[in-house]
């Protein structure tokens, strides 16, 4: 059996009552980082063997579907929120699906569903796109394609690369599209900024050095977001 169990973005309390007993009853725990997952499972006075689950080497996911189909019970945790979400585990859920072994994923802590939530947004539709492609010219066409859907798009990026895709998407879809940056949600310095990309890009470029780990949700200009609510009315 395989339970896919989501584990805090920043705050240890975020953990749910589930995961720890999934944790402290699974026969194993499949980890991207090993010292990492033992840090927390030590926080939570848990002693478990964790074996380190590597997407990009085969050999890594064969064992771990070995593991499985001999009868052991695998927690599979990413460094945080949920696996499979920009993080590894896909291709073990892929491979024990086709092999008939049971998958179990719990509800828990994700950043893009905690930044959605939180950024008073209307709808129900959204774009998640992850973490874009390095190159400016692969990135600025799937965000385009992604913004044409009339959908708020959610991107995940880094500290080092936030005015710049800030910069890129006032290029890419105007200087006056709004956006949204949820920085480091659930940690004590939680912060949400929200302005043009333009306004934002600025703001963030005059700082020495950017932060944290950050959400950007592209949203809708206000009479198209005023729009599209219309639209969903209709439904009702
Ligand atoms: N699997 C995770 C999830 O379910 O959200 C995402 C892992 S991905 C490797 C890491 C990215 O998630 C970060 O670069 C950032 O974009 C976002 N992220 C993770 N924790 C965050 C936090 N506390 N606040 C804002 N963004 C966060």
């Amino acid at each position: 059996m395989l339970y896919i169990v989501p584990t805090p973005i920043g705050n240890l309390q975020d953990i749910t009552l589930r995961a720890l007993e999934v944790l402290k009853t699974a026969d194993a725990v499949l980890c991207e980082d090993t010292r990492r997952t033992q840090i927390l499972l030590s926080h939570f006075g848990l002693s478990k063997p964790t074996y380190r689950y590597n997407e990009n080497d085969d050999r890594s996911v064969a064992r771990c579907l070995e593991a499985l189909k001999s009868g052991k019970t695998c927690a599979l945790v990413s460094d945080c929120g949920t696996p499979c979400i920009s993080d590894p585990g896909w291709k073990l859920v892929k491979a024990a699906v086709a092999e008939g072994i049971k998958v179990s994923s719990l509800p828990g802590p994700s950043a893009v569903a905690c930044a959605l939530a939180g950024a008073g947004i209307t709808g129900g539709a959204f774009t998640f796109l992850g973490f874009l492609p390095r190159k400016p010219g692969k990135a600025a066409k799937l965000i385009a394609a992604a913004y044409a859907l009339q959908h708020p798009v959610v991107l995940y990026e880094s500290p080092y690369r936030v005015v710049k895709m800030l910069q890129l998407i006032a290029d890419t879809l105007g200087n006056e599209t709004p956006v949204i940056l949820a920085r480091e949600l659930s940690k004590v310095y939680e912060e949400w900024l929200r302005g043009t990309a333009q306004q934002l890009a600025e703001t963030l470029g005059k700082k020495q050095k950017v932060q944290g780990e950050f959400v950007m949700i592209i949203d809708r200009p206000a009479a198209a977001e005023r729009e599209e609510e219309h639209a969903q009315d209709a439904y009702f």
